[in-house]
């Protein structure tokens, strides 16, 4: 495994210059009420990239205001659908006109591989937004047959000024699945990025500006979970909250919400999903995927494949083969394109893997390989593989949301299907068998909002996305997000005369 070349990123590529640490309220940056600002850590370093603004209740209250008049007196909602998708359009374009300094951003304060960021995250917030523009125009309600002599329709409308809180380890991505279908719908929106990688938000709501989106429709609050968020979460004039986060968070999100204004609420929680590979399956390319199901964005992903079942018959010829490719995996510097991993998020989250991996061992798991950190400086983690694992260990039960799989071994496919629903999350799970009968009986038997058979993380935005049991409620991406943001009116009036006038 490659060292962390820490500092020496220069040379792959120019660093980005900090443009916008501010609050974004009503199509300004300004500071927040408090005057306080909070530091945003580059992973890589451990050393400060900037001091951004800390928004509280009163700036909340205050980027509220403007999104509560830009929905009711603005022209945003108000807008023919086909304008509001043009608009979209225009930022989707400038998006794309910034990608490499968006990248950029999205490495120092997230710890993102550049070459990725650069081709997938960011690309895949303009694409969103196109695949919503398009669809601006085309939200419409039903014709409804009436009993007696009654006409009734539908009316699909914005529900209002809607909170989006979003997590650290997607910062676009996530955030461009709940804006673009927002503002899509004609909502208008307050936006809170995550403390750790606020930097991204803020360049988005300037080109937000830049593209004629309106003053007031698109919000940008900086700042911490307990206090900026809450203050969301429990407004009694924000209409709707979209959070994708912790089960803990989402929990507490929807206490708030109840305490409140019962406000509409969408959950996208945690994961510990199981990919199931059947003796069928071509080891090498097996392989391949179970280590790319976890390694992936460094295992920061909701959808990781953190529990990996195996048929007995192929089982060890498996684990030579991944032993092998994980040897191969190149940890350090994500500036470098030869790196396939980056360093965690931030302290926290390296030393809350570190804890695990440490648990592991104690609690009698066989580390096959990794395990320890990378480089005394960064938060590089290597990449980590336990066997002999038993299911009420918690390194099966937990989401780590770092590079950690467990690997197990099943004989039957009704043995897999029970082994890989025994969780409480739900989020989603991947099947490796070249026999129809096999994948569809397992496909049907998970109990996960999404299922890949024999490929992973296959994301496309028209394919919607979100959990069953403890990962949540609501769907991400697809039509189905749209929905999301407008309710539903029913207008009903006499055919003939009217029998009440
Ligand atoms: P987190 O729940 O601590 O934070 C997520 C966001 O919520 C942040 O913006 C944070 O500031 C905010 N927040 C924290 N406390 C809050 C509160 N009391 N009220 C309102 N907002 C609050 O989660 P995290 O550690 O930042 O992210 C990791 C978790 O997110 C993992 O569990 C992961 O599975 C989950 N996640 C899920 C998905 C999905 O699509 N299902 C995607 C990415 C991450």
């Amino acid at each position: 495994m490659a060292t962390p070349s820490n500092g020496s990123s220069d040379s792959f590529v120019k660093m980005p210059t900090i443009k916008f640490t501010k609050l974004f309220i009503d199509g300004e940056f300004v500071d927040s009420v408090s005057g306080k600002t909070f530091e945003t850590i580059d992973p890589r370093t451990e050393e400060v990239i900037a001091r951004v603004a800390e928004g509280d209740k009163e700036d909340v209250n205050l980027a509220v205001e403007a999104a509560r008049g830009a929905f009711d007196h603005g022209p945003w909602p108000r807008l023919p659908g086909s304008e509001r998708g043009r608009i979209m359009m225009k930022f989707a374009d400038l998006i794309d006109e910034h990608v490499e300094e968006l990248a950029a951003l999205e490495t120092i304060d997230a710890g993102k591989l550049f070459g990725l960021a650069k081709l997938v995250d960011v690309p895949s917030g303009a694409k969103t937004l196109r695949y919503y523009a398009g669809a601006a125009d085309k939200i419409h309600g039903e014709v409804l047959k009436m009993s007696r002599e009654f006409h009734a329709y539908t009316l699909r409308e914005p529900i209002g000024v809607v909170g989006l809180i979003i997590p650290w380890n997607f910062p676009t991505t996530i955030l461009f699945s709940k804006v673009s279908p927002a503002l899509a719908a004609g909502c208008t929106m307050v936006v809170k990025p995550a403390e750790q990688t606020p930097l991204s938000a803020l360049y988005y709501a300037h080109l937000a500006k830049l593209a004629g989106i309106p003053n007031g429709v698109l919000n940008v609050i900086t700042g911490f979970g307990p206090t900026a968020g809450a203050s969301i979460s429990s407004h009694m004039d924000i209409d709707g909250v979209s959070f994708t986060g912790s089960t803990k968070i989402g929990r507490e999100i929807m206490q708030a919400a109840a305490k409140s204004n019962l406000k509409v609420v969408s959950l996208e929680l945690g994961g510990k999903s199981p990919l199931v590979i059947f003796d069928d399956a071509d080891v090498e390319k097996a392989a391949q995927l179970a280590l790319l199901g976890i390694l992936f964005n460094k295992g920061e992903i909701c959808v990781a494949s953190s529990r990996v079942f195996v048929q007995e018959g192929i089982y060890d010829e498996f684990v030579k083969k991944l032993v092998e490719k994980a040897k191969d995996w190149v940890v350090g510097d994500p500036f470098d394109p030869k790196v396939n991993q980056g360093p965690q998020v931030d302290k926290k989250q390296f030393e809350k893997i570190l804890f695990y991996i440490d648990h592991g061992k104690r609690e009698g798991a066989t580390l096959l390989t990794g395990g320890k950190p990378v480089g005394g400086k960064g938060y590089y983690i290597e990449p980590t593989i336990f066997t002999d694992v038993k299911e009420d260990m918690l390194i099966v039960k937990d989401e780590i949301f770092g590079p950690v799989m467990a690997l197990m071994k099943f004989k039957t496919i009704d043995e897999a299907i029970k082994k890989a629903n025994n969780t409480k999350y739900g989020l989603a799970a991947g099947i490796v068998t070249k026999n129809l009968d096999v994948a569809n009986t397992v496909s049907r038997s998970i109990r996960a909002g999404v299922v890949w058979i024999n490929c992973y993380f296959a994301f496309d935005r028209d394919c919607p996305y979100g959990g069953y049991k403890m990962s949540g409620f609501g769907r991400d991406n697809g039509l189905e997000a749209l929905h999301k943001y407008l309710q539903v009116k029913s207008v009903v009036t006499p055919i003939y005369n009217s029998p009440w006038l």
